[in-house]
């Protein structure tokens, strides 16, 4: 499914510094500007202005079949959403998904909100937990790579996270990759524990985390638009992801504006520049 790809060299991975810098970038500026009575398609539009000013371009947009900058999920779907333009209600959980390509290399990134509303509080407390539950499975997996001897660690790490959370499930059939001069490369990062010990974690090793979570049943289906993920029994999902290089001094999180630094710490992780 994913081509196959060396590890990175140490130029390669300072190389790779600048699309997770645009990629966060595009992110930040999403965030800022993701409220009530925005919609999708003018995010995308923010997305893809940052990332043209960092002189990149948007790495989704060269996913064959796939026209936008980011992809937008609402509610029940999960990942894989379609930026239109309806507007954002109060109380919606909102995934958002981008990407950069700079100088031929390539960032992945992720995150989930749950947007205000004040005659709603118990259901904004309940998404925000899915949302923080993702998030928490996102960073357990992140320092776990710090540490693992090999890849397939991270699918336990998160899967742990995700249970002490709550009564939550990871979706099947979804998970992280490699990531490089392409934006999707071997290997896969499970989300969950698997058979094997999976590649050996290694310096020059760059992969896309991303736990999808969900509220209820692990099974989803793909709406007739051909992309978006939404889970069978309606129940809501976060998404959280980051790209993250392994090099001799450490990690660094590429798609995080502090290397990672706040997301890790309360794992006992520093993230190292790429030297
Ligand atoms: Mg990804």
């Amino acid at each position: 499914m994913f081509r196959r790809h060396p590890l990175k060299s140490s130029a390669e991975l300072r190389a790779m510094v600048p699309a997770g810098e645009a990629t966060a970038a595009a992110l930040a500026a999403v965030r800022e500007r993701l409220v009530v009575g925005a919609t999708p398609l003018e995010l995308d539009a923010v997305a893809d202005a940052v990332i043209r000013g960092r002189g990149g371009r948007s790495n989704f947009r060269l996913v064959p079949g796939y026209g936008h900058t980011l992809c937008v999920s609402v509610g029940g779907d999960v990942v894989h959403g379609i930026p239109d333009d309806r507007a954002f209600r109060p109380g919606d959980l909102v995934s958002v998904d981008g990407g950069a390509e700079v100088g031929g290399w390539n960032g992945d990134a992720a995150f989930s909100v749950v947007l205000p509303d004040p005659d709603r509080p118990d259901l904004v407390r309940t998404r925000q937990a899915l949302v923080d539950a993702a998030d928490r499975a996102l960073w357990a997996g992140i320092a776990r790579l710090a540490s693992a001897r090999h890849l397939n660690e991270l699918g336990e790490a998160i899967e742990a996270s995700v249970a002490a959370s709550g009564p939550y499930s990871i979706i099947e059939g979804y998970g992280g990759h490699g990531i490089g001069r392409t934006m999707h490369e071997e290997p896969t990062v499970y989300n969950h524990a698997v058979r094997g010990r999976g590649p050996r974690v290694q310096p020059g090793l760059v992969v896309a985390i991303e736990p999808m979570v969900v509220a209820g049943s692990p099974d989803t289906f793909v709406r007739d638009d051909g992309w978006t993920v939404a889970t069978s029994d309606g129940a809501d999902g976060a998404h959280a992801e980051h790209s993250v290089a392994v090099h001799r001094g450490g990690i660094w999180v590429l798609t995080a504006p502090d290397g990672g630094a706040a997301g890790l710490a309360p794992f006992g992780v520093t993230p190292v520049p790429i030297g």
